[in-house]
């Protein structure tokens, strides 16, 4: 398999002009995933002044190799899928923030304000956030000192650091097994635990590791931590049922074990469902009037690139809806 490289990309959006902060725009979008940019490719063919605010391009896309799924391609590979977007959101005339993220999200009267972390705030009469979900962490002692140093969440982007080496993958899903399959290519030892009883992914993944000498499967288990001074040497693993711990040596881990919804910019202002999803109407309506929501950070079922890209698309559309009614565009 070949692995994309998108360490080296120089961003064509990076070369977009900076939203200015003194402007109140018709519109500010939140994120730069499929959702967000789909939004933009619709506010700028309404015309809509409007701004992006990301601290990326491309979102999760970014960490997968190759996309089935996208209309049109049999399969493309996921780092030309995110240029080609780029492309398209650049060959419009977009303000964009590359880089700082979205603090929070206040709205006062019709006007909406976005803080970011590098002390700018931007204004506006609408907004759509968009801005995903992110890897769950495992939440165990050692997993954040160690991140970057043995502690993967991206396959895709770091199995091939990992040729030869002993490796443990949290989770039970299709996440993880995909993960394994990356591991066992690039000729690793995996051991992947999961914390219930069986897994959850599906026969045909779960079939493909099972075949392999080099993998074993420990269901029932949970790691309690993670060790090593500069990079991750072992793992402590708890028999969920005989209770006992036991440490296993390894080089490195691989966190699949779900994803969780990057709310922390409207967590205070819009109302979420149990998973902190923000939740939406078929019209990518918020609790609040003027905010939209699109795509994975959303309670939009199936998180996937064409649904994510179609939300972006009626947020959008639904944003404009708003401004001419109340009169603001
Ligand atoms: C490993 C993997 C493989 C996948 N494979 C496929 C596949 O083959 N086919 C498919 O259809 N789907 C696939 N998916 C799912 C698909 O990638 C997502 O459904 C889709 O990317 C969601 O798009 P989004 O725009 O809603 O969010 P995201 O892609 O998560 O993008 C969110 C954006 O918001 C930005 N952001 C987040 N927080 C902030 C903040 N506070 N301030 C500013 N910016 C912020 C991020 O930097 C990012 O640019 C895969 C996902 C993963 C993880």
């Amino acid at each position: 398999m070949d692995f994309p490289d998108f360490s080296l990309d120089i961003s064509l959006l990076e070369k977009a002009k900076e939203p200015e902060p003194e402007v109140t725009y018709d519109l500010l979008i939140l994120g730069g995933g499929p959702a967000a940019m789909s939004a933009a490719v619709y506010a700028a063919r309404k015309m809509m002044n409007f701004a992006i605010i990301t601290k990326d391009f491309g979102g999760q896309v970014r960490e997968t190799s190759e996309v089935e799924n996208w209309l049109g391609f049999q399969s493309i590979n996921a780092k030309d899928l995110v240029d080609m977007f780029e492309e398209h959101v650049e060959s419009f005339d977009i303000a964009v923030s590359l880089g700082p993220a979205i603090t929070d999200v206040k709205k006062d009267e019709e006007t909406f304000k976005a803080y970011t972390d590098d002390s700018k705030t931007y204004s506006s009469h609408t907004v759509i956030v968009a801005t995903g979900k992110h890897h769950r962490p495992l939440n165990v002692p050692g997993e954040k000192d160690l991140v970057g140093r043995g502690i993967a969440y991206c396959a895709t982007c770091d199995a091939p650091f990992f040729k030869g080496k002993k490796v443990i993958v949290a989770g039970g899903g299709n996440s993880a097994f995909t993960t394994a399959i990356d591991l066992l290519k690039v000729g690793a030892e995996v051991t992947l635990i999961n914390f219930i009883k069986g897994w959850q992914a599906d026969a045909a993944l779960q079939e493909r590791v099972k075949q392999s000498d080099k993998a074993i499967l420990l269901d029932y288990h949970q790691v309690v931590g993670i060790e090593g001074k500069d990079r991750v040497t072992a793992v402590v693993l708890k028999n969920r049922g005989n209770e006992k711990e036991e440490k296993l040596d390894t080089n490195g881990v691989f966190v699949e074990i779900g994803l969780l919804p990057n709310n922390e910019s409207v967590k205070n202002l819009v109302k979420l469902n149990e998973q902190g999803e923000v939740i939406v109407d078929c019209s990518c309506r918020t609790s609040v009037e003027g905010l939209f929501g699109a795509g994975d950070v959303t309670t939009v079922p199936h998180k996937q690139i064409v649904i994510a890209a179609s939300e972006g698309a009626k947020a959008a559309l639904s944003a404009y809806d708003y401004l001419i009614n109340k009169s603001l565009i």
